[in-house]
């Protein structure tokens, strides 16, 4: 190779390798985001503003509406900054969606609200409800309820009903002992069994656990046939979510007992209730049907977090005789956010921001998500918790908090990441769209 031609190779290879320098440059993510992302979030919004959402979770009702929840919320419960009653977002909700002529909600002023919602409800038919969602282009909603209500339109609002009931079948008075917050829930889970057994033609306690299993199966299948698409947990506000997994001859042994009367050691009752649980596990995969699972914070003042940390479910999700079952582990485990997107690393396993899109701002949101987004972006869903505060302020405003909340935090999420490096807008736009809608149209099956 004569002088020239080493240096010409020299000089080709200096190129390629700076070539190869910028396409890093370009490749690599920065940590920092520069200061293009209010522009970049500015875009996105626009388009992230008309994506119809797919709500995975909401009471949506009417303020006097006792089947919104098989709970109430016990007295003397404190509650977070946010929702308190001068949070003035919850004026801007209703101005948006009623135009509401007042800056407050001073009794002489929310009157008008509550007339207006009044009169909606006395009006029957489900325009109004599917007039709100419209507004919020929000195309789809599982209504988490006792029982689906006339004024809500099964096309729109889909049922998932709730299971703790059946893990209460025998004398409650120690767990109503317990303390304030199980005073309230316990009596309203026998209400719920005491519903289930009606619907049923189930006049007295099985006299067997082969008997009440099969009360608890053909329970869960009716009300799938009646258009349940989920059933629902609470349990983490009556007791741990570590189930352990008892065998049959106990969990037998223990019914017989208790089936006609006798108030069960907690030890018994837990290992019944751990039991039941697992059966109605397996009837969840027979059917194909989702359970959901509240797995956060919760109200009340003897909520344990330790025991309604997600992480507690990890032995059944990862059980591969449940392979086949979809666990919705709902609120995203907040504050355990980090745990949760881990625990969605298991194919079955999905998680949702409801709750925490009215708990936290949009600015703490944003945080949540742009992790949760940056792992497994086909797992996350959005989710409102819409539920009515007091007589003015209802699931309306609540819905309308947690979408504005929850379309604003991942354009500014995903907006960083843009302006990162992570990815482009088209792909940012397809990240939105699975997160707010696509998602869980996949997991609950799209309907034509
Ligand atoms: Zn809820």
């Amino acid at each position: 190779m004569s002088g020239l031609a080493k240096l010409g190779k020299a000089l080709l290879l200096g190129a390629l390798a700076a070539l190869l320098c910028a396409a890093n440059a370009i490749a690599q993510a920065k940590p920092l985001a520069g200061a293009d992302v209010p522009k970049i979030y500015e875009r996105l919004l626009r388009q992230i503003d008309q994506i119809p959402i797919y709500d995975n979770h909401s009471h949506a009702t009417f303020p006097d509406d006792s089947d919104m929840d098989a709970m109430a919320a016990p007295p003397g419960e404190s509650s977070v900054l946010r929702l308190s009653d001068t949070n003035p977002e919850f004026v801007a909700a209703a101005k948006s969606l009623f135009g509401y002529p007042y800056d407050d909600f001073k009794p002489e002023h929310a009157k008008w609200l509550i007339d207006k919602k009044k009169a909606a409800e006395a009006a029957g038919g489900t325009a109004y409800w599917d007039g709100i969602l419209d507004k919020l282009k929000i195309e789809t909603c599982l209504a988490n309820r006792v029982a689906l209500a006339p004024y809500l339109d099964p096309k729109r609002f889909h049922w998932v009903f709730f299971v703790d009931s059946f893990l209460f079948p025998f004398d409650n008075h120690d767990q109503i002992a317990k303390n304030g917050d199980m005073a309230v829930y316990v009596p309203l889970q026998e209400k719920v069994l005491h519903r289930y057994m009606k619907q049923e033609s189930v006049n007295t306690m099985p006299a067997d656990l082969t008997g009440y299993e099969a009360f608890v199966r053909q329970t869960v299948a009716d009300n799938q046939k009646k258009g349940g698409v989920a059933m629902k947990f609470e349990a983490a506000y009556f007791r741990t979510l570590y189930f352990r997994d008892p065998p049959r001859e106990k969990a037998e042994a223990i019914y017989a007992k208790y089936h006609a009367g006798g108030v069960p050691s907690e030890e018994d009752y837990r290992t019944l209730q751990d039991y039941v649980f697992r059966v109605l596990v397996d009837e969840a995969g027979k059917l194909n049907l989702p359970m959901h699972f509240h797995s956060a914070v919760g109200i009340g003042d003897y909520f344990s977090l330790r025991n309604g940390n997600p992480l507690n479910l990890e032995n059944v999700v990862r059980d591969p005789r449940y392979s086949n079952v979809k666990f919705v582990l709902i609120h995203g485990g907040y504050p355990y956010t980090l745990d949760m997107i881990w625990m969605t690393a298991a194919k079955n396993v999905y998680t949702d921001s409801s709750l925490m899109g009215y708990y936290i701002y949009p600015s703490e949101l944003k945080n949540i998500l742009k992790q949760w987004i940056s792992l497994f972006p086909d797992k996350i869903m959005f989710g409102s918790d819409a539920f009515p505060f007091n007589d003015a302020v209802g699931a309306e405003e609540t819905f309308w908090l947690a979408s504005r909340s929850a379309r604003t935090a991942i354009a500014a999420a995903l907006a960083e990441l843009v302006s990162e490096g992570a990815f482009n807008e088209e792909k940012a736009l397809e990240l939105a769209h699975m997160y707010l809608h696509d998602n869980a149209a996949k997991l609950y099956g799209a309907k034509p």
